[in-house]
């Protein structure tokens, strides 16, 4: 069998053996590949590939606003893990970056805390007056190997309180005087 005698049988539907096929070779319309399908009118000239990506398509579509309901559902059930999730990436993040650009984190961390030095120094009073979870671990991680971030919650309930009386003390004092 030569190579023309497979041309004409794939252009007559009728192969070099001689018998009648049901099939002819199509060229898709979408992707130009040929491929065979059956021998009868009105048949869908595009192979199953590229009509099974309209058909996907069609589908998301069609089922869009289902599916937009679905994932707005997730998420307000998973709302905290989430947020906690990505605010751990950001934070991942940002320390990588500072440290791939010290320089840089520098010159833009000293213009941020100029930029907001009276809303910064206004949270920083009022964490110290209040006695904040964070006002009260800095000043245990003071004098601590352990960063403000480590220190367990019992000793920070236990250092407000001391906090406090030593602020009693001293108020006491000056008004004694
Ligand atoms: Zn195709």
């Amino acid at each position: 069998m030569t190579t023309s005698a497979i041309d004409s049988a794939s252009q007559t539907g009728v192969p070099a053996g001689g018998h009648y096929v049901h099939r002819l070779v199509r060229v898709c319309p979408d992707c130009g590949v040929e491929h065979m399908k059956r021998k009868q009118k009105n048949v869908n000239p595009r192979c199953f590939k590229c009509q099974r990506r309209i058909n996907q398509k069609n589908s998301e579509i069609r089922n869009a606003d289902k599916r937009r309901a679905s994932q707005a559902k997730y998420r307000e059930e998973n709302r905290t893990a989430i947020n906690a999730r990505s605010r751990e990436f950001k934070r991942t993040w940002m320390n990588e970056w500072r440290k791939a650009n010290p320089t840089t984190a520098l010159i833009r961390g000293r213009a941020f805390a100029q930029k907001h030095r009276d809303r910064l120094l206004q949270r920083q009073r009022t964490e110290r007056e209040g006695l904040s979870d964070t006002y009260v671990k800095e000043q245990l991680a003071r004098y601590s190997i352990l960063r403000p971030s480590e220190i367990p919650q019992p000793l920070v309930a236990l250092k407000r309180e001391h906090l406090k009386l030593k602020r009693l003390c001293k108020k006491s004092r000056t008004s004694a005087n």
